[in-house]
């Protein structure tokens, strides 16, 4: 089956999910360092003020805090967490599939360019996507966004020893006892 956007959805743009779980709050849009820059000109030139968070680090040294960022993430303008700041809810425009559009939709990051892929051998869909939730799957249309993960898995590659991960203490009200803030170490 090939993969295609289901009509009127926009659901990755909008809900952002607790993980790897409540305590790291919600995670923003992946962002890569070499990423970061051109993705905080590009709100500048709309006018946008975006949040950008660590999201992974490395160290070689377990008792240091991260030496390294392999990875940021671009949070959500919502209290909660939810909604890109790119994602153009207001004009009344529309995508080609009649979702909002981005409004850096040729310059979006790399991981919007892979999602719902998330493993390309075998292909692997995010459960959550729409289209996986009706379609569970499909072989066919996801060639640009394998390229994409796999630029991502190259960015990422590292051999050190130490991974942290960043919680951002962000996520809805009700959670918000569960929430710690900045590195912790993957175990
Ligand atoms: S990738 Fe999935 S969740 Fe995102 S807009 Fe398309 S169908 Fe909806
Ligand atoms: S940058 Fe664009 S494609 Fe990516 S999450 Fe934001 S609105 Fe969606």
């Amino acid at each position: 089956m090939e993969f295609r956007c289901i009509d009127e959805c926009s659901q990755c743009c909008i809900e952002r999910e607790y993980y790897p779980n409540k305590k790291f709050g919600k995670i923003g849009v992946l962002i890569l360092p070499e990423e970061k820059e051109r993705i905080e000109r590009l709100a500048k030139m709309n006018s946008l003020d975006i949040k950008i968070l660590p999201r992974i680090g490395i160290s070689n040294d377990r008792n240091s805090t991260p030496t390294k960022i392999l990875a940021y993430q671009m949070m959500g303008v919502e209290k909660n967490g939810n909604t890109c700041p790119f994602l153009d809810t207001q004009s009344g425009d529309k995508s080609p599939h009649n979702g909002f559009p981005c409004k850096i939709y040729n310059d979006r990051p790399l991981a919007c360019r892979t999602y719902p892929l998330i493993e390309s051998d075998p292909i692997t869909l995010d459960e959550k996507c729409k289209f996986c939730k009706e379609h569970k799957t499909a072989d066919r249309n996801l060639n640009s966004e394998a390229e994409s993960l796999l630029k991502i898995k190259e960015q990422m590659d590292t051999d050190s020893p130490f991974i942290w991960r960043f919680a951002t203490e962000i996520g809805e009200t009700e959670d918000s006892n569960m929430f710690e803030s900045g590195w912790f170490l993957e175990e």
